[in-house]
C-alpha cells in the first residue's frame, strides 16, 4: 500500500527531550483526538501539573492502542520506562520492597504519554515519605441518573462540614462524573489515622443524611445516592490527579477549579485536551494559584 505524506505535525517529534513515536494514531475515537495531540495536551500543562502530581507514587492508565481498545492499570515498571520515569522502593504488605513509579520532570511525563498513558493517579503522599498523607480526598461518586447539580450541592455540603472542623477544601472535577473534594495535608498522620478519620466522616454523613448519600461500597445502596467514596484515603489509593487526561470520550481532563466556579459549571467534563493553554492561563489566575495549598493536619473527629 502507498502511505501518503500529508501536511501537518510530523510522525514523530521531540517533547521534552522524548520522541513521540506514531503521533498521528487516534487514541480517541470519539472527537479523532491524537496521540499527538496529547502529548501537546501534556507537554503544554507539565509545569502546573507536576506541582502536585510530581515526586508521589503514580499508577497509568495505559491504552496503547487507543482508549476504545484494550487499557491497563500499571503500578510497577517493567523495566521499559527509562530514567526519566523513576523508581521508589515501597514496603509491600508481605514485607518485600516493590518498585513503584513517580515522575518529576516533563520528560517523565511525557514518556508515560509516548508509552501509551492517557491517564495519571497518584497516591496521596509524596516520595519523601509514602505513609504519611499529604490530601484528604473525598470522591463524589453518584448513582446513573443523578445530576450534576445534586453532586455539586454534595461538594458544597463536604466543604462546609469539614470548613466547620477547621479543614480547608478545595474541589476538582473528574472530567468523569463527579467531583473530588481535597484537603491538603501536612504529612504528619500515617494512613491508618488518616483512613480512619476518612472512614469515619463519610459514616456519619451517611448516617446523618442517608437519602443522600452511602458509605457503603455495594452498589445495592447506591441508588439514587451519592457514594462517598473515602476509600481513596488509604495506604496505596490512588486518585486521579489534577490535569489528568481521561480515557473516556472526547479526551476530559480533570481540572482544579475554585468552589465559585463550581457553583456555575454545568459539567464536570467541561474541558478537554484542546484545552491545554486554557488550563495554564487559569492556574496563574488569582484565585486558583493557591488551590490546593493549606496548611493543616486532621482534626479530632
Ligand atoms: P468519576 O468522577 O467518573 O468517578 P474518578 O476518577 O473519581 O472519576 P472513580 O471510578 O471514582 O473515577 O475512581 C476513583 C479512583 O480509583 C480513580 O481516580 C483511580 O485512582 C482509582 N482507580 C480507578 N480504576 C482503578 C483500577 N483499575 N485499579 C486501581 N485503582 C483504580
Ligand atoms: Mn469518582
Ligand atoms: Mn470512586
Amino acid at each position: 500500500a502507498v502511505v501518503l505524506e500529508v501536511a501537518g505535525p510530523a510522525a514523530e517529534a521531540e517533547h521534552s527531550g522524548v520522541k513521540i513515536s506514531n503521533r498521528e494514531r487516534v487514541i480517541f475515537p470519539e472527537g479523532s483526538l491524537s496521540k499527538g495531540q496529547l502529548a501537546d495536551y501534556y507537554e503544554t500543562v507539565a509545569p502546573i501539573m507536576l506541582p502536585w502530581a510530581g515526586s508521589r507514587p503514580i499508577s497509568l492508565v495505559r491504552c496503547p492502542q487507543g482508549r476504545d481498545k484494550k487499557c491497563f492499570f500499571q503500578k510497577h515498571d517493567a523495566g521499559s520506562f527509562g530514567d526519566d520515569v523513576k523508581h521508589v522502593a515501597i514496603r509491600e504488605k508481605d514485607g518485600h520492597d516493590e518498585p513503584y513509579l513517580f515522575v518529576d520532570t516533563p520528560a517523565g511525563l511525557l514518556t508515560c504519554v509516548q508509552m501509551g498513558t492517557i491517564e495519571f493517579h497518584g497516591w496521596g503522599a509524596r516520595i519523601e515519605d509514602v505513609e504519611k498523607a499529604d490530601r484528604l480526598v473525598f470522591d463524589l461518586d453518584p448513582d446513573e441518573g443523578l445530576a450534576f447539580e445534586d453532586v455539586k450541592a454534595s461538594a458544597f455540603q463536604l466543604r462546609d462540614v469539614l470548613g466547620g472542623m477547621g479543614l480547608v477544601t478545595f474541589p476538582m472535577v473528574t472530567g468523569g462524573k463527579g467531583v473530588h473534594v481535597i484537603a491538603p495535608l501536612t504529612p504528619t498522620a500515617e494512613w491508618p489515622q488518616v483512613k480512619d478519620f476518612a472512614q469515619r466522616f463519610a459514616a456519619a454523613l451517611a448516617q446523618a443524611e442517608p437519602d443522600r448519600y452511602t458509605a457503603a461500597l455495594a452498589k445495592a445502596k447506591r441508588t439514587g445516592r451519592i457514594f462517598i467514596d473515602y476509600l481513596r484515603n488509604q495506604r496505596g489509593a490512588t486518585a486521579v490527579m489534577p490535569y489528568s487526561a481521561r480515557s473516556r470520550p472526547f479526551a476530559p481532563v480533570a481540572v482544579p477549579v475554585t468552589w465559585e466556579e463550581l457553583r456555575d459549571l454545568d459539567s464536570p467534563a467541561r474541558w478537554h485536551i484542546g484545552d491545554g493553554a486554557e488550563m495554564v492561563k487559569r492556574a496563574a489566575s488569582k484565585d486558583l494559584a493557591n488551590w490546593g495549598r493549606a496548611d493543616q493536619v486532621l482534626p479530632d473527629l
